[in-house]
């Protein structure tokens, strides 16, 4: 068994990050495997190496160990490039040059279960008009949903201890491969790691069982094994309302300084009983 963390050093860990390694942590050290962290850094401009020294700080104090040194996405450029040339090369993705304010304003645009979908108004230029537009405009890159889906037909994955989960990755629409402003996305780089660095069971929460739709049909399409995933409950606050990284006061750095026990703290959250305010909520 090989499980992975994979935080965003956007921000400092959070209670809930806590959680969700520990969970990663005790499933692959339990089956005597091995526990790997990621940094996802693709996204340059928003990454800050302060956030991951202190990440790495907070999971020691944890009493969490890991294997081999951190991932860095940032290192994983060249692979996520690759995957795209092909799906283009496929004819499965497109450019698109809508600003999210086109996108808003679309009164065509339906929802899907992150938000408002693409009405896929770049999915029907003419061929000219794209190849001029690629020269000149920032772009993202998109899948093209329809064609992909059509291709892949059923999906499911297995849910840890539940069975076989359908996937729905027609409900999210043309989603975006790589990002105007940065060379990747969230689905594209997490699924091609999870593959590249064997990730046997994706231990995550529960507010990314969506995205499990889209990485299942990625994982289709670029050929890759799929893993066995667990879906954890989430850290809310007394609001009921998930953790944050703006909720400083469950930050584990703001916790260390305070002078928390961080073992005592994981033997706690082991054990489903979190600190006052906070509870463990299935969204
Ligand atoms: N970097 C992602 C996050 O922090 C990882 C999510 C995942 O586990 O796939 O949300």
């Amino acid at each position: 068994m090989l499980t992975r963390f994979a935080p965003s050093p956007t921000g400092e860990l959070h209670l809930g990050h806590a959680y969700s390694a520990i969970a990663a942590h005790d499933a692959a050290r339990g089956a005597g495997g091995q526990f790997y962290l990621r940094i996802d850094d693709f996204d340059g401009s928003r990454s800050r190496g302060a956030y991951v020294d202190a990440a790495l700080t907070d999971l020691a104090w944890l009493g969490l160990s890991w294997d081999g040194p951190p991932v860095h996405q940032s290192q994983r450029l060249g692979d996520y490039d690759a995957a795209l040339a092909g799906l283009r090369a496929r004819g499965l993705v497109y450019p698109c040059f809508c600003t999210r304010a086109d996108i808003a304003a679309s009164l065509a645009a339906p929802h899907g279960p992150a938000g408002t979908l693409y009405p896929g108004t770049c999915r029907h230029l003419a061929p000219r008009e794209r190849e001029r537009r690629l020269d000149e405009e920032p772009h993202c890159w998109r899948l093209d949903m329809r064609r992909a889906t059509a291709l892949e037909g059923e999906l499911w994955w297995e849910e840890e201890g539940q069975g076989a989960h359908p996937a729905d990755p027609a409900a999210h629409g043309d989603i975006v491969l790589a990002r105007k402003d940065a060379p990747a996305s969230y689905h594209l780089a997490s699924t091609l790691d999870d593959a590249m660095m064997g990730v046997t069971h994706v231990v995550r929460g529960a507010d990314l069982i969506a995205s499990t739709d889209v990485h299942r049909l990625l994982q289709a399409l670029l050929g890759l094994a799929t893993p066995v995933y667990r879906h954890h409950a989430l850290v809310c606050d007394a609001a009921g309302k998930r953790l944050a990284k703006r909720d400083a006061a469950a930050s584990l750095a703001a916790l260390r300084a305070n002078g928390v026990d961080g073992e005592k703290l994981a033997a706690d959250l082991r054990a489903g009983r979190l600190p006052a305010g906070y509870s463990l909520q299935m969204p």
